[in-house]
């Protein structure tokens, strides 16, 4: 893997494969388990597709009874454990391990109960994140947090990676639209969290676990709340001929007072890539393309588009369209939806980075990662979440060309770098993973990092969930608290560190 150091697999694990298959067909009977090469390579990696590894063996646990019997088994037998969901992860958050299991959530796709009066549904986390809304859309409702991805995506996925989307800057990110987990830990105990009730004493576990990454237990069943549909929504394109306008004109609407339901940006290499794709009329000749959604009672988004135009002029803005139909604000969003795959369609491979900047900050980024592109040597596409500060760089390169995926890390690095240095952070909603694991001391002090490890250690004191993921150093957990390097002299030199 480029780049990359995971800890070392381990022998002894290597060696009883056998045994723990036949083990775990036991916990898990007829196809719930695949241990041959073939059905076992769809597994070996995510939508970080630069990195590959085959798992040791796949499970797909149907019941929590099972979740529970494999995570004791692998557990008392020092076996890692990789949790994944739909495998859309942009981070490398479910990338197997070589001695570890991959246990697939997948079977887990069942809407457990729906209750409108207490505006929450409770489903299993392999259901996907557009599906709770498909489920309570007839009754004019639905879920908030809206990845890109996620017609695909799991909510358990999206718990683990804390997932935002176009609705996020309004509405919240997952973490925000939680009720209530149900997880079982690396010991096979099942512990819930929270509920359809407000509140709760003691620690905020439930906040602690959403972005946990599949480190510290595998959910088993998620609640969260539903909203009831606005009752209008709109969507503005809004062209510039200067990115910088454009995102002085993100950071003025939102001075203003103004909270859009959607507030994202495409640059030129993005807007035209969509455009090709997915004919959403777009602006070409704008060099960077604001989409504002105001939704709400329909005199007030009248209200707030009029202001919003004002503020776009006072930016130069030379292109503005609303959307007079239900059916063209989703055109306006398809394009957006779809810029990914869209840009994926002008290159060969694409890394989508994922940094979140104080939005003051947008013109200075978006020279600075110009100026970046030139050093490098890479093009760079950028759609991002423009009304919260979460940009997503889509860094351009091909494979098959010696030394161009390095090349995209080290830009990609740079780019997360300048998003710390201006006061922002490593991740808005992709997570650490492995991509930003060795970028998070850029962020973190070193006490920062050794406080997160504990609490790591708290559910998993052998540091068999997801290993290799988050965390830069692997601290043993009987030496948090009291390593010191006295003289360059590393104290349990033993333990692996990569
Ligand atoms: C085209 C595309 C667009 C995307 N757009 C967005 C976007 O707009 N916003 C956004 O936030 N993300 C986006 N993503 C990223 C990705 O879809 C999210 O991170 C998503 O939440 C991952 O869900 P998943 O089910 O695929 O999880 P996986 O990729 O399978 O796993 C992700 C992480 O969750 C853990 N995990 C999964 N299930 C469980 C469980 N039941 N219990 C414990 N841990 C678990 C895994 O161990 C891993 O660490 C996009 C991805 C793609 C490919």
């Amino acid at each position: 893997m480029a780049g990359l150091a995971m800890p070392q697999p381990d022998g002894a694990v290597l060696a009883r494969r056998a045994e723990i298959v036949s083990a775990l067909q036991a916990i898990v009977p007829g196809e719930g388990v695949i241990a041959d090469d073939t059905g076992m390579r769809p597994y070996e990696t995510d939508a970080l597709t630069a990195y590959r590894q085959m798992p040791l063996i796949v499970v797909l646990p149907e019941t929590v009874e099972q979740v529970a019997a494999v995570l004791r088994y692998c557990y008392d037998n020092g076996v890692k454990v990789v949790p994944r969901g739909a495998g859309t992860s942009l981070s490398g958050g479910a990338l197997p391990v070589a001695d570890g299991v991959l246990m697939s959530m997948m079977k887990f796709n069942r809407i457990l109960d729906i209750d409108f009066p207490n505006r929450a549904v409770t489903v299993q986390p392999g259901v996907t994140n557009l599906g709770i809304t498909r489920a309570v859309e007839h009754e004019g409702f639905y879920y908030a947090p809206d990845p890109s991805s996620q017609i695909a995506c799991s909510i358990g996925g999206n718990i683990a990676e804390n997932s935002g989307g176009v609705h996020s800057l309004k509405y919240g990110l997952t973490t925000n639209n939680v009720l209530g987990l149900e997880m079982v830990l690396v010991t096979g105990e099942v512990i819930r969290l929270g509920g359809k009730h407000l509140d709760a004493e003691g620690y905020d576990l439930l906040a602690m676990m959403t972005g946990s990454e599949g480190l510290l237990g595998v959910v088993t069943e998620v609640t969260v709340r539903i909203l009831q549909k606005p009752e209008t929504a709109r969507a503005a394109l809004v062209g510039f001929s200067a990115t910088e306008d454009a995102g002085r004109c993100v950071a003025d609407i939102i001075a203003a007072g103004i909270i859009p339901g959607g507030l994202e940006m495409m640059d030129k290499l993005a807007l035209e890539a969509a455009e090709d794709f997915v004919h959403a009329g777009y602006p070409r000749e704008a060099e960077a393309l604001l989409i504002v959604e105001l939704d709400g009672p329909e005199a007030e988004v009248d209200y707030l588009l009029a202001r919003v135009e004002e503020i776009a002029r006072a930016n130069n803005s030379g292109y503005l369209r609303v959307s007079t139909s239900e059916e063209e604000r989703m055109v306006f969003w398809a394009g957006r939806k779809a810029a990914f795959p869209a840009v994926g369609r002008i290159s060969p491979d694409y890394l989508c980075m994922d940094g979140t900047i104080p939005r003051r900050e947008l013109p200075r980024v978006l020279a600075g990662m110009r100026a970046l592109s030139e050093k490098h040597g890479l093009r760079v596409a950028n759609v991002f979440h423009a009304g919260d500060g979460n940009l997503h760089p889509l860094i351009l390169y091909d494979a098959n060309l010696p030394g161009e995926l390095e090349a995209a890390e080290a830009f990609g690095a740079d780019i997360l770098r300048l998003c710390v240095e201006v006061g922002g952070v490593l991740t808005g909603e992709h997570g650490v993973g492995i991509e930003k694991r060795d970028l998070m001391p850029e962020m973190f002090s070193e006490d920062d990092l050794r406080q997160q490890q504990r609490v790591k250690c708290a559910f998993d004191e052998r540091q068999l969930l997801n290993p290799g993921k988050v965390f830069p150093v692997l601290h043993r957990c009987a030496e948090l608290g009291r390593m010191h390097v006295h003289k360059g002299q590393m104290p349990f030199p033993d333990i692996p560190r990569f």
